[in-house]
């Protein structure tokens, strides 16, 4: 029996002794399991192929986190038409057990925290706060979800109708073909995953080439927890090799995707054709880039702008989607809060994340992920370096990982390149706004709408930076960075998505289709 109701998981902050031994005890056993080969999996069956995705530590570019079998395109056709075989079964599994399943995968992961968290934390470089908050994450997607289950099993509510009996309810989708991030390798893998499958869809997870190890341990979990084989099938594989073979297939019914603008938007296309033997229309659930920002005000506590500036923007070294990548300063306080930014952004230390500081961890910065990153995000340094004038960092750290230094470019104006596109990385632009109006027109003059915050002291400012900012989740007064499971629900509008509101009450919904039935009463 679940209890009805949901709490958040609480993230771990490494203060104490007892979590920073037992960190460094995770990490220490799971550096002697580095190097191993994983497989893919089909209906329960694991294979290992030759062709592998290495998958390496971004801190230390010759440490090898895991080798992880690539499907082949035949592999991939046989793990739909598997996913598709077994929705049959799965789809008339009383809900009981399939949210049962859930809060089974959920307590492992409660069990095994800190051993996963430290598997997260080396392949993507994430610190050991960052790593936990992930981790946390979810497992409250998986608890949160559980219950939306429940709920979303029952009648649903209908007017009377006299002679009738009619009964309106929530049926699942068939294959879903699950495309994640590298960045929220865990959660969001793990959230896509679950509402898939708690719904009584079948899956073919393509997890994200730079960290398919996590994702592998995420397979395993539901086995552990008791899921039937064939209801997640495991397939890494080079998205530009697999992705529109996945995509295209006339058994996929729908795709729930996670990633950038580009990818999103070709998935988007794609899906839209009706290919021989399909007999729906695909849905996809698409959720894409940021061009995120802090707008601040010149009555804002300039204190708590500046430290949510640098927390927003240089946490897990700017790769998060809801990163700040821009601040959008009043000319009345413009001067005062760039150099406290500065002054703030220069106690932040680029480290290899197994050198844990308790009392700055939260800042401190790994590696960016990979190679090709590191050179796109410099690329963007030296655009902005022109657009407008550089005041902090700008170039790489220690050659053993992909570092980038945290970056500062203020002057930079409406329309730049670098106020315009998704950077990705620990770039700030800083930009000056005549007034409070002007900001929120700067603000809203790009083609993404995902996270945004305002730091100001005026109610009516307040009021309307809530009713004209066109910005998916919006914060007032704190950072915009940090959604929690339930309280707030995450997804962006124009080119950052399809707004789906991952850990809402109304997420659920898209993995389902309303199916009426109307009896006449004799
Ligand atoms: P990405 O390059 O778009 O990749 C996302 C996923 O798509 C990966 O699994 C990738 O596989 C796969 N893929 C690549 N080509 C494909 C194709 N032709 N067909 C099907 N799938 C394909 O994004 P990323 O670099 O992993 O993640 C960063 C981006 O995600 C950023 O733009 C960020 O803002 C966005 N993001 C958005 C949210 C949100 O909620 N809005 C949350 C997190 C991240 P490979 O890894 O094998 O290439």
């Amino acid at each position: 029996m679940i209890n009805k109701v949901f709490t958040n998981d609480p993230i771990r902050l490494y203060k104490t002794k007892v979590e920073q031994e037992a960190m460094k005890a995770a990490i220490s056993a799971v550096e002697k399991e580095l190097g191993k080969d994983y497989p893919i999996v089909i209906n329960g069956e694991e294979i290992m192929n030759d062709a592998k995705i290495k998958s390496i530590y971004p801190c230390q570019k010759d440490m090898v986190v895991g080798y992880v079998s690539k499907a082949n395109k035949e592999q991939v056709i046989k793990a739909i038409e598997i996913a598709n075989e077994k929705f049959d079964m799965w789809k008339n599994e009383a809900q009981e057990k399939r949210s049962g399943i859930l809060m089974k995968a959920a307590q492992i992961m409660k069990d095994r925290r800190y051993e996963l968290n430290a598997w997260l934390s080396l392949e993507v470089g994430k610190n050991y706060v960052e790593g936990d908050a992930g981790i946390a994450e979810g497992i409250d997607f998986l608890e949160f979800y559980a219950r939306e289950g429940l709920r979303y099993a029952e009648n649903q509510p209908v007017t009377k109708w006299p002679g009738e009996q009619n009964i309106y309810k929530y049926i699942p989708l068939g294959v879903c073909a699950v495309i994640p991030p590298w960045n929220f390798a865990f959660a969001i893998t793990l959230g896509m995953t679950a509402a898939a499958i708690v719904t009584g869809n079948t899956v073919v997870l393509k997890p994200a080439s730079d960290a398919p190890v996590i994702a592998y341990k995420i397979y395993e979990i539901f086995k552990d927890a008791g899921l039937p084989d064939g209801v997640l099938n495991f397939i890494p594989g080079s998205g530009s090799e697999v992705g529109d073979t996945i995509v295209d297939h006339h058994l996929t019914r729908f795709i729930c995707f996670t990633g950038s603008r580009e990818i999103g938007t070709r998935i988007y296309e794609r899906a839209a054709k009706v290919n021989k033997g399909q007999k729906w229309l695909k849905r996809v659930v698409a959720e894409m880039g940021g061009k995120d920002y802090i707008i601040v005000d010149n009555n804002a506590i300039l204190e708590d702008a500046a430290n949510d500036i640098v927390k927003s923007t240089f946490g897990f070294q700017g790769q998060k989607c809801s990163a700040c990548s821009r601040a959008i300063i009043h000319s009345d306080v413009y001067d005062e809060l760039n150099e406290l930014i500065v002054e703030k952004t220069k106690k932040i230390k680029m480290i290899d994340i197994r050198e844990f500081d308790s009392d700055i961890h939260y800042y401190n910065m790994g590696a960016v992920i990979n190679e090709a990153a590191q050179k796109k995000i410099m690329d963007y340094i030296e655009i902005g370096k022109k657009e407008g004038t550089l005041i902090l960092g700008g170039n790489k750290g220690p050659e053993n990982g992909f570092y980038i230094e945290p970056t500062i470019i203020k002057d930079i104006n409406p329309g730049d390149r670098i106020e315009q596109e998704e950077i990705f990385g620990p770039v700030l632009a800083i930009i000056k706004a005549d007034s409070f109006d002007h900001a929120i027109e700067i603000a809203n003059d790009t083609d993404y709408g995902l996270t945004g915050a305002v730091h100001s002291s005026c109610r009516t400012h307040l009021e309307k930076a809530k009713k004209e900012l066109m910005t998916g989740n919006l914060y007032l007064n704190r950072p915009c960075t940090a959604a929690f499971v339930g309280v707030h629900p995450f997804g962006g509008f124009n080119m950052s998505g399809t707004d789906s509101k991952a850990g809402s009450g109304d997420y659920l919904a898209l993995f389902l289709q309303g199916k009426l039935m109307s009896e006449k009463v004799y």
